[in-house]
């Protein structure tokens, strides 16, 4: 992640994997691959250096599952998001694996490419991020209608937003569980409206009875035989 951070790790944690390019910007630190790999190829364990787990999660923290967060203590901490990213972290395998990614040009349609050396290691957040403490306005370049523009946790991106991105099972747990809510909410307020307008109808069923009419008209009526 694009953090200022002190590493508290042996540096580098992957010297025959990851090169971190420091720049005279400290939030604009970023993982460089140091090794080619076919997409779902195996990049690298989460276990090694180990995860610790945190009770809260911070900027610098990852979440494993619905509960958990941790902190890396490896240079996968410069790992920055992008909406096309270069890897995924598979929390429940507790693997990053080499993402599948689009091979630009038109002739070139349909075609997928994994990682070569030098790419930027990227990850798409919101795979793994339910809720995020600063959202922000994503300039991965990824291109029109591939980037996402405003980058927020799963729940506030939501699943249409997130279509056709890889997620941890967790987090399309918590989505299938969003759209249960939703739609149980909708149909709460449908019944609240159904309940507004028959009560509403009630009311305005409520004819003047004849003995009201008869009274009214006797009025009038006097009233006829003042003038
Ligand atoms: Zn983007």
């Amino acid at each position: 992640m694009s953090v200022p951070v002190q590493p508290d790790w042996p540096q580098p944690s992957h010297p025959e994997l990851i090169e971190v390019r420091y720049s005279a910007t400290e939030f604009n630190t970023s993982a460089h691959s140091l090794v080619s790999l076919p997409p779902g190829a195996l990049f690298t364990p989460l276990t090694s250096p180990p995860l610790t787990l945190t009770s809260t999660k911070a900027y610098s923290s990852i979440q494993l599952s619905r509960t958990e967060h941790a902190e890396l203590h490896s240079d996968l901490l410069y790992v920055n998001h992008s909406c096309e990213p270069s890897l995924v972290f598979d929390m429940a395998a507790r693997e990053v694996r080499v993402a599948s990614r689009r091979v630009q040009g038109e002739e070139q349609e349909g075609k997928e490419r994994g990682l070569e050396v030098g790419d930027e290691l990227t990850f798409f957040y919101p795979s793994s991020e339910w809720s995020m403490a600063q959202p922000f306005e994503c300039r991965c370049g990824a291109g029109e209608g591939v980037c996402k523009g405003w980058i927020g946790g799963a729940k506030e991106m939501g699943r249409e937003r997130m279509k056709g991105m890889w997620l941890n099972a967790f987090i399309e747990e918590l989505l299938d569980e969003q759209e249960r809510e939703a739609a149980a909410a909708a149909k709460d307020v449908e019944a609240t409206a159904v309940k507004d307008v028959e009560v509403t109808a009630k009311d305005g069923d409520k004819q003047p009875t004849v003995k009201e009419e008869r009274s009214k008209r006797t009025e009038r009526k006097g009233s006829c035989n003042v003038q």
